[in-house]
């Protein structure tokens, strides 16, 4: 039993009056959750992510509470993956493109003082590399074959977190998002924009999986000014602390998919 993990629980119980009703009272469901250890890890992560996403968490129980998901998840991949060095090198993100569709030639990343536990970092960030596709009158066809352009897992991994159902009323910047733990890497692995998601937190898949179709999801990324794009992320988990890393290296010794 997760002694801190209840603790906060009753705490949370005990003094509430830092959230709404409504919210102490999602918030309490959603830790009941993270408490379950008959619930698997990826749905764990989730209930946990949606207290993250928003922010119904102190920093201090969001960095425990992201601790345990995390070690979760560890282990978990452990007995339910197979480690295979061989396994390692990626499949491009975007299948019918390639490196040279990422924005800027990979300058587009920018770490600044992106914080994972801490929100409001000042000036522009961007610890992501856009990957563009032809797609001129934003119907989210690629231009060239008329059809969905398929977003793919870069790796085998876990599913810990979906948004799905995203209209243009949402504030959420990542829209239809995914994040996938990456355990080769020990790092979440963020695709957003989608237009449809086809996984669910839990889910287990392999390198190359069709994950998503691409999109215009997104509270930036729905804008006419915006070029249809997928925003890739990676954050490396260090000590239980997730980091920008940047996966330039990675993209650029992936191997390419097309179309069938
Ligand atoms: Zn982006």
């Amino acid at each position: 039993m997760k002694i801190f993990l209840f603790l906060i629980l009753i705490n949370t119980l005990i003094f509430s009056q830092e959230l709404s009703y409504s919210k102490q009272f999602l918030k309490d469901s959603l830790l009941a959750i993270v408490i379950n250890d008959t619930i698997n890890p990826g749905e764990k992560f989730h209930a946990y992510y949606l207290m993250h996403r928003d922010t119904m968490l102190t920093q201090a129980e969001d960095m425990e509470l992201f601790w345990d998901v995390w070690k979760d998840l560890k282990e978990a991949s452990d007995t339910l993956l197979v480690k295979d060095s061989a396994v390692n090198k990626w499949v491009f993100p975007v299948e019918g493109y390639g490196t040279g569709d990422i924005g800027g030639g990979g300058t587009g990343y920018i770490t600044g003082e992106y914080d994972y536990f801490k929100k409001g970092a000042k000036g522009f960030i961007h610890p992501a590399h856009d990957i563009f596709v032809r797609d001129r009158n934003q119907d989210n066809l690629d231009d060239r074959t008329g059809k969905p352009v398929y977003i793919l897992s870069v790796n085998d991994g876990i599913v810990i977190t979906v948004n799905t159902g995203w209209t243009p009323q949402s504030t959420l910047k990542g829209g239809n998002y995914i994040y996938i733990y990456d355990p080769y890497m020990d790092a979440m692995v963020y695709y957003a924009h989608n237009d449809s998601v086809f996984v669910k937190p839990g889910d287990l898949v392999k390198r190359g999986d069709k994950i998503a179709t691409m999109g215009r999801t997104g509270l930036n990324a729905y804008p006419k000014r915006s070029p249809t794009h997928l925003h890739f992320m990676t954050l490396k988990i260090e000590n239980g602390y997730p980091r920008p890393y940047n996966p330039l290296p990675e993209l650029k010794d992936s191997e390419f998919r097309m179309p069938e």
